[in-house]
């Protein structure tokens, strides 16, 4: 098993320093529950950098004033650590054979992907997430924030299905990133259209036609939804379609590291999947469910 979807801050903190003692921590507590490889993803708008190449990317005159202003506010607090120092805190650890993985969770920006792939590019990156978290400017999976969640009363449900897959689909196209993250994220605060096949299949043909692998996330156990990302039927359309898989439980903090591993196991075994799929420096190589050795994380090249 994998968890491939950590975050070394939770949201309220951004200058929180960075150390190789909590991703030992990390370690332990997923190899004592059968996971054998983690990935470290921060998302890529915690950092500076991302400010100078992105910051204002929401601010397209469209964007209505209450959530262009929660979203500059969101940023400015979030866009603060050094991508230098998490890259190089993340290669001591692996460095020191902890067995993890150097990764970042990467969000969609419309028009601007080539740019992010171009800095992603001067890092030693094993894998990245691509994840959608906000569609026009709107922060639709931000339960604390009341601004954003207010819209869930006003918009319909399918119209926001749609424009959250449009995104995937740009994300997919891109060709920025190795997995999609948390695919239906969208249900995040308990809002389902009556008949979601459509989108399934939509963010099932993205995942084929990029190559992408797709991410089993307990997360969504923690939510409203109440419910594992994805959702059985997307699950089962890219099963169909042969689509890889990782597993994650997007933890923020140490309790909530390979959270409920057992139960991603037994999804898995009721989908009829019996491996994952790892990476180093980009590249894919297959682990079984069952957690057989995984390749020397430090080494790296051995795929
Ligand atoms: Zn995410
Ligand atoms: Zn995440």
């Amino acid at each position: 098993m994998l968890d491939y979807h950590l975050h070394l801050w939770p949201h309220h903190e951004h200058d929180t320093p960075l150390r190789v003692e909590q991703l030992a921590a990390y370690c332990e507590q997923a190899l004592a529950a059968g996971v054998t490889e983690l990935a470290l993803t921060e998302h890529l708008f915690r950092f500076r950098q991302a400010d100078s190449l992105l910051g204002g990317f929401w601010d397209d005159g469209r964007v209505p004033p209450a959530l262009a202003e929660s979203m500059a506010q969101y940023w400015k607090f979030h866009a603060t650590a050094d991508l230098d120092a998490y890259v190089a805190c993340a290669q001591e650890a692996k460095d020191a054979g902890l067995p993890v993985v150097i990764g970042l969770e990467v969000d969609f920006y419309e028009g601007n992907m080539d740019a992010v792939a171009g800095l992603l590019a001067g890092y030693p990156f094993d894998v990245l997430l691509g994840s959608v978290h906000w569609v026009g400017g709107w922060r639709f999976d931000d339960l604390d924030d009341p601004v954003s969640m207010a819209e869930w009363s006003v918009r319909e449900v399918d119209a926001c299905w749609d424009a959250y897959t449009r995104a995937m689909e740009g994300l997919a196209a891109s060709g920025a990133c190795d997995v999609l993250a948390h695919p239906d994220v969208i249900k995040v605060a308990g809002h389902v259209p009556d008949a979601p096949a459509e989108w399934w299949d939509r963010i099932a043909e993205a995942a084929v036609a990029s190559g992408m692998a797709a991410e089993l996330s307990s997360s969504g156990w923690r939510k409203p939804v109440g419910e594992q990302y994805p959702a059985a039927g997307l699950l089962e359309r890219f099963v169909a379609r042969g689509v890889p898989l990782t597993t994650a439980s997007d933890a923020h903090h140490l309790d909530h590291v390979a959270y409920r591993a057992d139960d991603l196991r037994a999804v898995l075994g009721a989908a009829g999947v019996a491996t994952l799929q790892g990476y180093r420096r980009r590249c894919p190589y297959t682990v079984a469910v069952s957690s057989g050795p995984a390749p020397a994380a430090g080494g790296g090249g051995t795929v």
